[in-house]
């Protein structure tokens, strides 16, 4: 897309939501979308970036799931375009991390795995749409608009932990596709600490949050539910997910 200074230049698509605070403006003064291509083939990328530019995005790159995680750590999306056969990190796994993120941007997935299952399993990863190579330019450029124009609210956050998904509208947990029952206390324990991931919660803050004062429950009440909790976890090899900050409390890294 060509951008113009003219007065008379209609109103660009890509200032539709300029109540987001992206980055870098383009020549003409207009806000370009940021997005991130995460393709490992140098042509493809290459391709894309140059496709990607015409069209009036601001174009970041990675070549492996590593340096993904890096990008998105470090700066503000508001798309991602995201292939799943990746070095050093799978792209499942770069899903995963995004899922944690508080901004969050909307992630495209184009992959040549073209099975039922590959696209039900990257949705359900937190994937908001899915192509499959090879593509029309012109289609991924539709579904990317399309992606850009959908309200953030719409989109459902999991919370991720390697195989572990929660869910907090259906306030179900599942560790690679299978249900793990939980007691609402457990699972409000789990939930907390995914929430705010890396951060230690002192018993006191746990009975706080989870038990509102409660009288029934004690300092020694967080140790058990923390045990059972655990006890849960090891059963589908998570026995480490909960650590313990000796003297300080507990946390999900
Ligand atoms: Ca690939």
């Amino acid at each position: 897309m060509q951008h113009t200074a003219s007065p008379e230049a209609p109103p660009c698509w890509l200032c539709f939501d300029s109540t987001r605070p992206p980055a870098r403006p383009r020549p003409c003064g207009r806000i370009a979308l940021n997005i991130l291509v995460v393709e490992d083939s140098e042509r493809l990328r290459e391709a894309l970036t140059r496709g990607l530019g015409a069209a009036g995005f601001t174009v970041d790159t990675a070549a492996d799931g590593v340096a993904a995680c890096q990008h998105l750590d470090s700066y503000d999306y508001e798309l991602a375009l995201l292939d799943l056969g990746l070095p050093r990190k799978d792209g499942l796994a770069v899903l995963r991390h995004v899922q944690n993120r508080a901004q969050r941007p909307r992630v495209l997935v184009l992959s040549a795995r073209d099975q039922v299952a590959d696209r039900v399993g990257a949705l359900n990863q937190g994937a908001d749409d899915y192509l499959v190579k090879p593509f029309a330019f012109d289609e991924l450029l539709a579904r990317l608009h399309a992606l850009a124009r959908r309200p953030q609210e719409a989109r459902p956050l999991h919370l991720v932990a390697g195989a572990l998904n929660l869910d907090p509208r259906a306030r179900l947990v599942e560790v690679d596709g299978q249900p793990l029952s939980l007691t609402p206390r457990e699972y409000a324990l789990l939930e907390l600490l995914l929430r705010h991931r890396g951060r230690v919660f002192s018993r006191a803050e746990i009975l706080d949050r989870l038990a509102g004062g409660a009288a029934d429950v004690s300092d020694r009440s967080v140790e058990v539910l923390v045990f059972w909790l655990r006890h849960k976890l090891g059963q589908v090899g998570l026995k480490t997910l909960v650590e313990t900050r000796r003297g300080a409390g507990y946390l999900i890294a």
